[in-house]
This record gives structure tokens, C-alpha cells and sequence, in this order.
């Protein structure tokens, strides 16, 4: 009898191993389908002046609305399209489809907004999605360099070899700027942001989340901001909830702000009206 369930656990086991990793295979399939044909979308979120309040940047982040499965978060579709080998033209992807609508953004009367985009570590691994391949893309759109900044996070960094250097001094030379995105959440944070050469430090939402009422996590972002700045670099605080929040990192000199009370990810054109609207977000 022992022996019989111990068999039927087994069983059931691997019927459910299998039923997933059928379900990621056919996730994976689909996503390269939806890539090929152009059926990922990419929404916009503001990156605010803190001193002014107006809409400085802009985060492309990619949205995938699955036909059966409705929308399907990018926080579990990234990692599936790295495993699966589709992070590279899925970033291409983003990218082109980025540059195009910060074209229009510009030609509509916004010249001065910057775009910001994501790129997976492995993404900067391959050989043929290298610095060179970027630099065409926004060229290709006659943006200037500057416009763009490139978010990459700690993990990364973390096993950096002289390659991925080259490469990413390759964009800050051309003139693309260099964003640590989740800061504070790896491990090497303090050793690697003397070596790399970057313009902005999002920390992450995680450090913000308790402010201002924790006063441990006060002084601790405190220090985070301190020392950015005292590097030379601008500071962004990811998951701005609450005016409280602003308030404190307004008071800190803080210089971007990015959150659900600015302004959610949306699409391009209700972030043309929204821009329309709101000279100052505050
Ligand atoms: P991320 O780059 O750190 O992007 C910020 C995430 O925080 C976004 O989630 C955004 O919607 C969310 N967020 C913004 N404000 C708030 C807030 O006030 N509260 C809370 N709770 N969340 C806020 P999203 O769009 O789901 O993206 C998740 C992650 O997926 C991104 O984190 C990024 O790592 C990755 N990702 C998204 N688009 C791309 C892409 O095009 N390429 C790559 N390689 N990764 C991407
Ligand atoms: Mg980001
Ligand atoms: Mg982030
Ligand atoms: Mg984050």
C-alpha cells in the first residue's frame, strides 16, 4: 500500500514537472511568434524632475497581451525569452520600437525628453548585440545619442570582464548614458560604481518603500544619496507611492522621481495627452 502511493506521488510528480516546463516551451514558442509579429507593446513611464516637476525621461517597458492568457508580466516573460534565446532580438525589438516613438515625442513638440531602456545582462553578453548594433539602431532614427539611456542592473556587473566594459564605454563614448537600475538589490553595489563609468543610480523600491516613517531606512537612503551624488552622478527613487515620499526625496535633493503617484506605465499616445496636461506633474 506504501509502495502504491510512494509509486502514484512519483507519478503525479512528474506529471506536473512535465505539465510545466510543457507550459514554458509553449510560452517561449509564443513569444517568438509575438516578437516576429510585432504583437509586444511598449509602454512609457515618466522619470520626474524633482525641483520642477516636468517629465524628463521616459522608461520603455516592454507589455505582452497573451490571446488566452491575457497580460503576462515581463518580470516572468524576460527571464523565459533569456532561457529561451529570444532576449536579444526581443531588446531590438524595444529598442527600435522606443526610438520611433521618441521620434514622434520630439517632433510633437517634447525635443528635450530622453528615452530609457532596459537591457538584460545576457543580452550584453552575445556577441552580436554589441554596442556597434545599438549606436545603428538609434541612428537609424537620427536621434542623437544623448537621448538614450541605456538601464542595466547589478548582476551584470557583477561578473564583468573587460569585454562587457569595452562595450558599455563603446556607448558612453558615443554618448548614450548608462543608468544602474535596482540599485541596492546585488551585492557588489559600492566596489562597482567606482569602476563603471554611469550617469544615473535608480535606486530601488525596495529602499523606498519605508520612507518616511522608518527612520532606519531614512539614513540609509540618505547615505545612498550622498555618496551618488559625491560620485557625480544624478539620482532616480523607483516606486514613488506616496506624496509622502516625494516630499522626502525632494527635501534630500533627490533628483528624479518614478511612480505610481506621477504616472503609470501607459501607452504613447495617452502619454502624449498626459504631457499635454500636465506641464508640471506636480
Ligand atoms: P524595472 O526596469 O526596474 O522597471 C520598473 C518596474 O517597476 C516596472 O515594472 C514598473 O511598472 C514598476 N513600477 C513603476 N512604478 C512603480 C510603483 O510606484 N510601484 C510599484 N509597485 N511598481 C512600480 P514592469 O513593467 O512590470 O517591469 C518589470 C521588470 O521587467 C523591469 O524592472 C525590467 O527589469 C524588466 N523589463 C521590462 N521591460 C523590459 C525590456 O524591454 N527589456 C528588458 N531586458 N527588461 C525589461
Ligand atoms: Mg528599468
Ligand atoms: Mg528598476
Ligand atoms: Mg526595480
Amino acid at each position: 500500500e506504501a509502495k502504491r502511493n510512494g509509486r502514484n506521488q512519483c507519478v503525479t510528480f512528474t506529471q506536473e514537472l512535465s505539465d510545466a516546463a510543457i507550459l514554458k516551451h509553449q510560452t517561449v514558442v509564443e513569444l517568438a511568434e509575438a516578437i516576429k509579429r510585432g504583437n509586444l507593446d511598449v509602454y512609457y513611464q515618466p522619470i520626474i524632475d524633482n525641483a520642477t516637476g516636468k517629465i524628463d525621461k521616459l522608461e520603455a517597458l516592454v507589455r505582452w497581451q497573451h490571446k488566452d492568457r491575457g497580460f503576462i508580466s515581463p518580470a516572468e516573460f524576460i527571464p523565459l525569452a533569456e532561457e529561451g534565446g529570444l532576449i536579444q532580438s526581443l531588446g531590438e525589438y524595444v529598442l527600435d520600437q522606443a526610438c520611433c516613438d521618441l521620434k514622434i515625442m520630439h517632433e510633437a513638440g517634447f525635443p528635450y525628453i530622453e528615452m530609457s531602456v532596459n537591457r538584460s545582462s545576457l543580452e550584453f553578453k552575445t556577441v552580436d548585440m554589441q554596442a556597434s548594433e545599438w549606436l545603428k539602431v538609434i541612428a537609424s532614427h537620427n536621434l542623437p545619442y544623448a537621448s538614450l539611456t541605456m538601464e542595466i542592473t547589478e548582476s551584470l556587473l557583477m561578473d564583468m570582464d573587460g569585454q562587457y566594459m569595452q562595450r558599455i564605454n563603446a556607448l558612453k563614448q558615443a554618448g548614450v548614458k548608462i543608468a544602474i537600475d535596482d540599485f541596492g538589490t546585488g551585492y557588489s553595489s559600492l566596489n562597482y560604481l567606482r569602476s563603471l563609468p554611469a550617469d544615473i543610480v535608480k535606486i530601488d523600491r525596495s529602499f523606498i518603500i519605508n520612507i518616511p516613517d522608518n527612520q532606519q531606512d531614512n539614513l540609509l537612503l540618505d547615505g545612498i544619496i550622498t555618496i551618488v551624488h559625491n560620485l557625480g552622478m544624478k539620482v532616480v527613487t523607483e516606486g514613488v507611492e506616496t506624496q509622502a515620499q516625494l516630499h522626502y526625496l525632494q527635501e534630500k535633493k533627490c533628483d528624479y522621481s518614478q511612480g505610481f503617484l506621477l504616472c503609470r506605465p501607459i501607452p504613447l499616445h495617452e502619454l502624449m495627452e498626459f504631457i499635454t496636461q500636465n506641464e508640471s506633474v506636480f
